[in-house]
């Protein structure tokens, strides 16, 4: 059974947030579980959800407070502790700026990794991929630490701790492995692949204000009141996602992790610490069903079960602000959106071609792009 803590914590003190932490750590095994994660004198690396710039408080990305929380335990533990992310467009330190990351940081005397540098990593025991570049920071570091925020995700349905560690992979290398990687099996295994090669120790989940809707970016603040904690990213992830109403195997991810015994994903193998599970669901939650929902098949009939059912990346145009940034990101080649001059340049989908990676709609800054389900897959009730 993997150990994991729910954790109540209805706000976002400081204080309080180290305090439910610290409860966290407790039933997990208390100081001798902290001295066995972190081993005398190593260097903890802390990765938290960067995912754009955004401003204190943001539902976007890890919660400075929270991140406060776990510099102040662990230090006192810690022979260094580095932090760092590469968001998928624009820059790593404004990223960790503007949410108020980096001043944390500077206060504790924590250094800040942008991920420029990377090397080119090996994996013996791969179920996909065989090797990746990942940022040396990552795998300099002897204890590596998600820090993720709890989210929807217009691709995966929900992020977490294991689709955190994605960001392992420098800047725009990202967006090219969507396009390397179209199909959404292939993908998740992608993910478990360099989830084994970076070998994260422990995952502390944010979701005191989670995200529900049109996320991970764009989407709106639903205060779960949850933090969960555990050394098991998988099991970390279930539970997360069972809290919001999804089945964990309907996570595309997840249902890998269980095939190939990445790790446990069915609560039945979870012990839940602290609060109950029944206790912490809350009483709504907008969830997204992302593309994992639909497998894409080959051929003229899987292209046309595909056009008559899939999910797609749709401009709400009284939002958009014509700054192409969707465009930019796009990982095909050539890419799939074009931009249309309505008062200004418009994105135009080419959907026989896109792979439904959402690339655009995560990165879009003002939330003009959400996904939508064509009418039957509605009908079919594919979209709930
Ligand atoms: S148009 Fe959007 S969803 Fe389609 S391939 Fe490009 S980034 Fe991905
Ligand atoms: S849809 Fe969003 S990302 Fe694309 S041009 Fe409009 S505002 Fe920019």
């Amino acid at each position: 059974m993997q150990k994991v803590a729910l954790l109540r914590c209805k706000e976002y003190d400081v204080d309080l947030v180290e305090e439910t932490l610290r409860q966290g750590f407790e039933l997990l095994g208390g100081d001798a579980f902290l001295r066995k994660l972190i081993p005398y004198g190593s260097q903890v690396f802390l990765k938290p959800n960067l995912l754009s710039s955004e401003p204190p408080g943001s539902p976007v990305v890890t919660d400075y407070r929270t991140f406060e929380a776990v510099i102040r335990i662990f230090k006192d533990y810690a022979g260094s502790i580095r932090f760092g992310d590469s968001p998928g467009f624009g820059h790593a330190a404004k990223a960790a700026e503007s949410c108020g990351l980096m001043e944390v940081a500077k206060r504790y005397d924590v250094s800040f990794d942008p991920f420029e540098s990377f090397e080119t990593v090996a994996l013996e025991d791969y179920l996909l991929v065989p090797r990746f570049d990942v940022a040396s920071a990552v795998m300099e570091a002897d204890v590596l630490v998600s820090l993720p925020r709890l989210k929807t995700h217009g691709m995966t349905s929900y992020t977490g701790a294991i689709k955190n560690q994605f960001g392992c992979i420098p800047g725009l290398k990202k967006a090219a492995w969507h396009g390397r990687m179209p199909r959404v099996k292939d993908f998740s295994r992608m993910l478990l692949d360099i989830n084994k090669l970076v070998d994260t120790k422990f995952a502390i989940l944010d979701g005191i204000v989670a995200m529900e809707g049109n996320g991970p970016k764009n989407g709106r603040p639903n205060p779960m009141e949850t933090l969960i904690m555990g050394e098991s990213l998988s099991a970390v992830d279930s539970l997360a996602a069972t809290l919001i109403g999804y089945n964990p195997e309907e996570i595309p991810y997840l249902l890998e992790a269980r095939e190939s015994g990445f790790g446990p994903t069915d609560l039945k193998q979870i012990e839940v610490l602290g609060e109950s599970v029944e206790e912490m669901t809350p009483e709504q939650f907008v969830r997204v069903r992302g593309r994992s929902h639909v497998r894409f098949k080959d051929g003229l009939a899987g292209r046309l079960v595909q056009k008559a059912i899939a999910p797609k990346p749709v401009l709400i145009p009284e939002l958009c602000i014509g700054c192409k940034q969707c465009g930019d990101i796009c990982p095909e080649k050539p890419k799939v959106i074009d931009f249309i001059d309505e008062n200004g340049p418009k994105p135009h989908w080419h959907y026989d071609e896109c792979i439904r990676c959402f690339c655009c709609q995560e990165i879009c800054p003002v939330g003009a792009i959400e996904i939508e389900y064509p009418v039957i897959a509605r009908l079919l009730g594919m979209d709930k």
